[in-house]
């Protein structure tokens, strides 16, 4: 079977900047796969092409056997690719319940043509909605704080609303940028403990962009190291480590 997401040649440019530069990896599906490299060395603007938010200078991207290099950015979401920020993106006075289900709210679909049967249809995935969303939340073991606004809530708690909302639209690739910065290391655990569920429980492959070398080398299946926009190096955390090239480029730094 050929991989989840595929992408080849992919550069983006910033002016005279190669903030990408023509670099092809892919995610296998049941993968949990990490990409590494120094401030600056691309990673989110890779991130941000995957998901819609940046078009390529070039390359294409294949998911799920589809060509999505061009797509609308609107319609990543119910192409089944969900992402979470580097910074958080929720809504501070609504609760947490609400923030997941404006996730879901991306992946429903209503004909409006079919004036006559609208209303029902809306009502019955607005149920289908707040049932998907209350499993998620039960998921991600957040039940006790459903109600409460999130910006009353610890940064960790927030990341896992975040999540939570990221899992509202049923993604078939999740992609985490920089999910664990800024927290404690319980905190921390506890993310990388649902990364490895979300995988497990719900089959949903991963693919991540992180800085913290710990969560990087105990949850991946596969690691892609960017340095200065190109890919210097891709294996197994054991071949990433014993690297002479990430060593050089980033490992040997911390
Ligand atoms: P970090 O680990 O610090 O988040 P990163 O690896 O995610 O860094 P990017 O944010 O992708 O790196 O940035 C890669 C390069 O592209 C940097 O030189 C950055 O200044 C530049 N860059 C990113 N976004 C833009 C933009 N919108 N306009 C101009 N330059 C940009």
């Amino acid at each position: 079977m050929s991989a989840l997401l595929e992408i080849t040649n992919l550069s983006k440019s910033f002016g005279g900047i190669k903030a990408v530069n023509d670099v092809s990896m892919t995610v296998e599906r049941g993968q949990i796969c990490s990409v590494i490299g120094p401030n600056g060395a691309g990673k989110t603007t890779l991130f941000n092409m995957i998901s819609g938010v940046l078009r390529p200078s070039a390359g294409k991207i294949i998911f799920d056997g589809q060509d999505t290099t061009n797509m609308k950015p609107w319609k990543y979401a119910a192409a089944g690719v969900g992402r979470t920020f580097q910074n958080l993106a929720l809504f501070s006075q609504g609760t947490v319940i609400e923030n997941i289900l404006v996730g879901r709210h991306v992946h429903m679909k209503s004909n409006a043509l079919d004036a006559a049967i609208f209303w029902g249809r809306a009502r019955r995935e607005e149920m289908a909605a707040r049932q998907r969303a209350e499993e998620i939340v039960d998921f991600l073991e957040i039940e006790e704080i459903r109600d409460m606004p999130v910006g009353g809530l610890s940064y960790g708690l927030q990341k896992r609303v975040e999540l939570g909302r990221a899992l509202a639209c049923d993604p078939k690739i999740l992609l985490l940028d920089e999910i664990v910065a800024g927290m404690n290391h319980e905190e921390s655990e506890d993310i990388a403990r649902f990364v490895l569920d979300i995988r497990e429980e719900l089959g949903i492959p991963i693919l991540m962009v992180e800085h913290d070398m710990k969560i990087v080398m105990d949850i991946s299946d596969y690691i892609h190291v960017i340095n200065f926009g190109s890919k210097i190096a891709s294996g197994t955390p054991d071949e990433i480590k014993a690297n002479p090239d990430v060593i050089k480029a980033y490992l040997g730094e911390s």
